[in-house]
């Protein structure tokens, strides 16, 4: 994995949220969850919320600052959910889990936090200054505060989709093949179907339109496309096969 995601949460006073995030993260095949400055994960609330999510909680890291907590990561970003009287721009969360899909593929090994406030009162304004990036889940402005094991869920899902979403085969390949390349395989595919008598120009029967819309709905790539006109230029120029060595 090219990008690894650290989850951390900042100054949680109630143990069943830190459980909550850990079974959040789990859920969304993560697995690092660093805690600074917050009650034990080891408080019954925490284990209950967890649900099974209990080695994430066991090996959940404990740092007294965050910047302490962040040392490894190349870049930190935090959430909100207001704007902040600080520099950095809020971003939508969707926005910043597309950037982080992008990276997951172009990156060397990278580390991201991803940083969370307390239930309270959020991100102090020093620990938002040891941010790169800040993000916030879009939701109604008159009501824009979620527990914080929902916003972790809410963060955890949409990184999960983009990293996940974002194929790592050259695009290239699996590009739909151009209408002019398309239109040339008609044209010859037609040329075939009338010289092996299997199509009669004179009664085509909507022949041609059917095969059409099939190919629509079905584009092949450009490599597809060569294969089929490989074997239709077979058929015209039909060579025997090549006798086995005996
Ligand atoms: N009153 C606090 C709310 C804290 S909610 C404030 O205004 O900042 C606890 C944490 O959950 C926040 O620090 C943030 O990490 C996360 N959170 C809650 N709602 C969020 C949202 N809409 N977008 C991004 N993060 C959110």
């Amino acid at each position: 994995m090219a990008l690894n995601l650290v989850f951390v949460l900042v100054g949680t006073t109630h143990a069943g949220n830190i459980g909550a995030s850990a079974r959040a993260i789990k859920n969304m095949g993560f697995t690092t969850l660093r805690l600074v400055d917050t009650c034990s994960p080891k408080k019954k609330d925490a284990i209950v919320r967890a649900s099974g999510a209990d080695d994430v909680l066991e090996n959940a890291a404990r740092f007294e600052h965050l910047a302490d907590a962040v040392a490894d990561c190349h870049a930190v970003i935090g959430t909100s959910a207001r704007q902040r009287q600080i520099s950095v721009p809020l971003q939508a969360c969707r926005d910043v889990a597309t950037s982080l899909g992008e990276q997951h593929n172009n990156a060397l090994d990278q580390t991201v936090a991803l940083v969370f406030g307390r239930e309270r009162t959020g991100l102090s304004n020093e620990e938002l200054d040891q941010c790169s990036a800040l993000l916030q889940i879009p939701i109604n402005p008159d009501f824009s505060s979620l527990n914080l094991g929902s916003a972790v869920q809410v963060v955890a899902y949409e990184c999960a989709m983009a990293l996940n979403s974002i194929s790592t085969a050259p695009t290239s390949e699996l590009e739909p093949a151009t209408g002019e390349a398309m239109q040339h395989f008609f044209t010859h595919l037609e040329r075939v179907m009338i010289n092996t008598g299997f199509h009669d120009p004179a009664n085509p029967r909507r022949l041609m339109r059917r095969i059409q819309s099939y190919f629509e709905r079905n584009r092949p790539t450009d490599n597809e496309i060569n294969i089929l006109r490989g074997i239709l230029a077979a058929t015209e120029n039909p060579r025997p096969p090549k006798e086995k060595q005996s």
